[in-house]
């Protein structure tokens, strides 16, 4: 055996990258050309971007881990063959990413599909075979007409929002739609931008909203609720951008950067004689990382807090990945004396056995159950069970999303222990809130 391994030279610079290796199509790099030449005939001979990708990149990351790669090479071989065997012979397919394939045609009614995309939709319908085991996958489709000013790689990215929206049709084929691609852009952009809004001062804000004790009245605590102002696309929702940065490594920073500014505010608060408890809301990834907890720890010493200070609010979803890591560190900071509370409770779909092993002191009703509380006759029966559930199991109970005198007066009546929510104060910026604490203390 040779002592050494030489890889081999690659071939000359003008062919390298021009075929894809594994299934010896034009590459991503020829259907530029091709497509610069094709978009200028657009005037006089329309035609239509045609994108197929044979799976969703879920789906291909399951077939790699369970089969290993060659197996998913030959797959790619597989869906490349059945594609090239369902169109014309002297149509060029080009292979532009690991699972897309893109050719044009002629046609360009926008109405009907083309018979050549709903033959590949059919043809792709059954399991495809690789290596003798049947594949089934999820193939998209999607039709951009060419257009005389969209670049190549512009149109290659539009006709793959077109394919990733058709695996929610019935056809299994979508035109390019632009109300659904502006959706992509925004999202896109708006992760883009947040690293800038995180190091810069100015663009994120907290807010304040006051936890009412429902006994006497008195507010002991607030959450902390982030509010983004874009210099462009203006205020942005966290329900809207959450769970898209819940995607990203992006959520450690973010969570790191309310932590640090509530334990400033609660601070300041502190200081003019107003001892509260401010809850901070924490995303499943937070807690499925390691030295969380130490970090909001020293969050809070550093800021002169003690931990009964802070409240953790967690959610259930926290519990489907990495929950033992999870666990762990919500039992610590319990007993380092942070309170922890389960929010959104009975929104989620999980089966309630982990309840009774739950690190928490306090679960807080989803809004869900309390907001349609508006006068006396409106349906609370499952409020009245959850509430009956929580407090049989030892747990402080907050009620969220109280809109009405009614609801507030029925969850103090059946002993619900603090409230949150539009009746008694809307989240208020900091000034605002040092305000209204004033006039309410
Ligand atoms: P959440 O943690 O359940 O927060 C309560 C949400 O309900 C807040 O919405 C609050 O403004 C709203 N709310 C409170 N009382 C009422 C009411 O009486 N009626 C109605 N209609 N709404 C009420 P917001 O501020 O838009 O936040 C939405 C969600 O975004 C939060 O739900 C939380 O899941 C997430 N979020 C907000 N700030 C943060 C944060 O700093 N970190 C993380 N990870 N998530 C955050
Ligand atoms: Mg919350
Ligand atoms: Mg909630």
């Amino acid at each position: 055996m040779p002592n050494s391994y030489t890889p081999l030279v690659a071939p000359s610079p003008e062919h390298l990258g021009r075929f894809d290796h594994i299934t010896h199509l034009p590459s991503r790099l020829q259907f530029e050309d091709y497509f610069s030449w094709r978009r200028d005939s657009a005037v006089d001979q329309p035609g239509t971007l045609v994108l197929v990708t044979l799976a969703d990149a879920r789906h291909y990351n399951e077939v790699l881990r369970a089969l290993g790669m060659a197996f998913a090479e030959n797959f790619v071989r597989a869906g490349a063959r059945l594609l090239t065997s369902v169109l014309p012979p002297s149509t060029p397919i080009f292979h532009v990413s690991v699972l897309s394939f893109a050719f044009t045609i002629e046609q360009t009614c926008l109405d009907a599909h083309p018979n050549i995309a709903t033959t590949i939709a059919r043809s792709f319908s059954d399991a495809i075979d690789v290596d003798a085991i049947p594949i089934k996958t999820r193939v998209g489709v999607g039709l951009l007409p060419i257009n005389a000013v969209r670049s190549a790689a512009e149109s290659l990215r539009a006709a793959l929002t077109a394919a990733q929206d058709s695996r929610g049709t019935e056809t299994g084929i979508s035109f390019y739609n632009h109300g659904s691609d502006a959706a992509h852009l925004r999202a896109f952009r708006i992760l883009a931008d947040l690293p800038a809004a995180i190091a810069q001062p100015g663009q994120l804000t907290l807010n304040f909203q006051p936890r009412i004790q429902m006994q006497t009245g008195q507010c002991k605590g607030a959450e902390a609720l982030l509010r983004w102002t874009h210099p462009e696309l203006g205020p942005i929702s966290p329900a809207e951008f959450i769970p898209l940065v819940e995607q990203t490594a992006l959520i450690a920073p973010l969570t790191d950067w309310v932590m640090a500014t509530a334990m400033t505010t609660n601070r300041a608060l502190l200081e003019l004689g107003h001892s509260l408890r401010m809850s901070i809301n924490a995303s499943p990834v937070n807690l499925s990382e390691p030295g969380f907890d130490e970090m909001l720890l020293a969050s809070c010493s550093a800021h002169r807090l003690e931990p009964h200070h802070v409240e953790l609010e967690f959610t259930e979803g926290t519990l489907a990945t990495n929950a033992n890591c999870a666990i762990q560190q919500l039992a610590r900071l319990r007993a380092a004396g942070v309170d922890v509370a389960l929010d959104d409770f009975g929104s989620g779909y999980s089966n309630l056995s982990y309840l009774d092993r739950l690190p928490a002191d306090v679960l807080k009703i989803d809004q869900s159950f309390v907001r349609p509380l508006r006068e006396p006759g409106d349906d609370d029966f499952l409020l009245r069970q959850i509430l009956l559930l929580a407090k049989g199991m030892g747990f402080r109970v907050c009620a969220e999303g109280i809109e009405t005198r009614h609801a507030y007066d029925l969850l103090r009546d059946l002993g619900c222990d603090e409230a949150q929510g539009y009746y008694m104060a809307r989240p208020m910026p900091e000034a605002e809130f040092r305000a209204w604490l004033t006039a309410h203390s």
